[in-house]
């Protein structure tokens, strides 16, 4: 590997606002009752904790083809930047078609005999994989927070999080079981087998940098499949140090392969290739569509898990703190920046008042910061325009009449901070109701009946993470089912797992990632008749 550039590698200690923080989610807050080792060294010496990652062999800049680090073949880089002070960590290669094409000829050599592995082999490799992204989770999870900003808890929770994808898959590889048909004719034998679909492009998103891989990773290669990884210019680091452990873990050269730089020259390679069997995307809507239409060519196998713009619905009847908990976890996990963030906070007419000032009692407690900093619970957002994105729809909503009832500007400490924000007033016709946000920004509506929370829910093109607060059960199932979404949670803000379906309705994709739903994604299902099974 390319030695980083350590000597760009510039860090300040983060100013962080002194406010208390017990108003976090219940997750959050078990958290920070028991804070690790690493978070307490975290906060004073963000510096020597990119030195240890380097020395570790975990700050990795270069991609991975065939098993062999390489640079961009014309020697390009770019830099990946710390979002919390604005300033370069390192320079990884920039790579296109030329470097996606050799990692597809890699991955599609590495399937010959990655596909004929026993199931239990497979399985064991991916159990040593998981075991060693737990030994080294708390390095992972700097490099999280050093990439993306989020809060160094909430890193430490991703790699739990996104290493389960790995044991999930490394258990369920095992079970992969066909079928046998009764025949409709006595002389017949009707067989189902499930065979890996081949090689998988993987295209990855910023906001979950191990997460959004392990996901899409850990099935295809417990399948039997091979993956050529593109993970967001934004974050590659994670993916990086994610792909050494998939070689200690001893899987074979080629079976992972990760390229990163120019994202529609690699995308275009992956879609043109007609070795590429499957794609699968987590990100923007619109370049899913692009992708969707792009593999049309080669008919390839598709799954996309794209934008949301996820309803919290509180009823009258909901318990206020529980409502008031899960809607600060729903909304302001990763600074707003997930796709199952709550993006529209849909109120009953009844509660509206109490739960606004409690909702806005609650975000003003929280701490704003550099996400190594202890205590803090909303760290930067990814870059200069998703800040640019936030100032926009808050102004288009305030400019029809919403009301900034807490925050609604950039944040004292600069770069992409920005203030968690909580605006009252709200209706359907604002682009904030109509755009995913994000960004730290609560939207409240106002509504009067189960149908009319119903009807604005369902609103929209698309159909990803949901809430309801309730305490009726008759109604949580009402409501669940009326949802156009591919995920309800009742009382909870923070529903995903690896042991559950993830995936959206209508424009928010196609498919669906974790549990045994999402092993299907990376398999083909062939019929097999043997015939003249009466002839001595
Ligand atoms: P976001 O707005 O969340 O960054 P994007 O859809 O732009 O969402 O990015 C998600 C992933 O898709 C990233 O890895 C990005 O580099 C990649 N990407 C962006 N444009 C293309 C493209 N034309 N082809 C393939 N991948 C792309």
């Amino acid at each position: 590997m390319a030695a980083p550039n350590l000597s760009r590698m510039a860090f300040r200690s983060s100013k962080l606002l002194a406010r208390p923080s017990h108003l976090l989610s219940a997750q959050l807050l078990m958290q920070m009752q028991s804070p690790s080792p690493l978070t307490r060294k975290m906060s004073v010496d963000a510096h020597s904790v990119a030195s240890q990652l380097n020395s570790s062999g975990l700050l990795r800049t270069q991609g991975l083809i065939g098993g062999k680090w390489s640079d961009a073949y014309d020697g390009k880089t770019i830099k990946v930047y710390n979002p919390a002070t604005g300033e370069s960590i390192v320079d990884i290669a920039c790579m296109g078609g030329r470097e996606t094409n050799d990692a597809i000829s890699a991955a599609y050599d590495a399937y010959r005999s990655w596909s004929k592995t026993t199931a239990a082999e497979r399985s064991k490799f991916l159990r040593k994989w998981y075991d060693l992204l737990m030994v080294h989770k708390e390095e992972l999870a700097q490099l999280i927070t050093l990439e993306q900003g989020k809060p160094l808890k909430e890193s430490i929770g991703e790699i739990n999080y996104g290493a389960g994808f790995i044991e999930f898959a490394a258990e369920e590889a095992k079970r992969i079981y066909g079928d046998i048909i009764p025949a409709p004719l006595s002389d017949r034998r009707l067989f189902v087998l499930k065979q890996p679909v081949g090689v998988v492009g993987a295209i990855t998103p910023w906001n979950f940098p191990l997460a959004m891989i392990t996901r899409k990773v850990g099935p295809a290669l417990a399948c039997g499949c091979t993956v050529v990884i593109k993970p967001s210019e934004l974050t590659p680091l994670t993916a990086l140090a994610a792909a050494e452990l998939s070689i200690q873990a001893g899987i074979p050269a080629g079976v992972v392969n990760v390229v990163m730089g120019n994202a529609p020259d690699i995308g275009d390679a992956l879609i043109a290739s007609p070795q590429v069997r499957k794609i699968t995307f987590t990100g923007s809507t619109a370049v899913g569509k692009k992708l969707m239409a792009g593999s049309a060519e080669t008919v390839k196998k598709v799954s996309l898990e794209l934008g949301g713009n996820a309803p919290c619905i509180v009823f009258d009847d909901a318990d206020l703190d529980v409502a008031v908990k899960g809607t600060l976890a729903a909304k302001f996990r990763n600074s707003g920046q997930t796709c199952v963030c709550a993006n529209r906070i849909i109120v009953q007419e009844g509660i509206y008042e109490k739960f606004a000032n409690a909702l806005r009692d609650a975000v003003q407690n929280m701490k704003v910061g550099d996400g190594f900093s202890e205590g803090v619970a909303q760290g930067p957002l990814i870059n200069e325009a998703a800040v640019k994105k936030v100032e926009t729809l808050i102004h288009d909503a305030t400019s029809k009449g919403a009301k900034v009832i807490l925050g609604g500007k950039r944040h004292s400490l600069g770069f992409t901070f920005y203030e968690p924000t909580v605006i009252s007033d709200v209706n359907s016709e604002m682009r904030i109701s109509r755009e995913e946000a994000f960004g730290p920004v609560a939207p409240l509506l106002r509504f009067k009946t189960e149908e009319d929370a119903i009807r604005i829910a369902n609103d929209t093109n698309a159909g990803l993470g949901s809430y309801i607060f309730t305490n009726s059960i008759q109604r949580s199932w009402r409501v669940a089912e009326a949802l156009e979404y591919g995920l309800v949670g009742v009382n909870e803000g923070v529903i995903s797992t690896e042991v559950a379906p993830f995936g959206g309705y209508k424009q928010s994709g196609l498919g669906r990632e974790g549990s045994k739903y999402g092993m299907d994604e990376y398999l083909e299902i062939k019929y097999v008749c043997l015939g003249n099974m009466n002839k001595e």
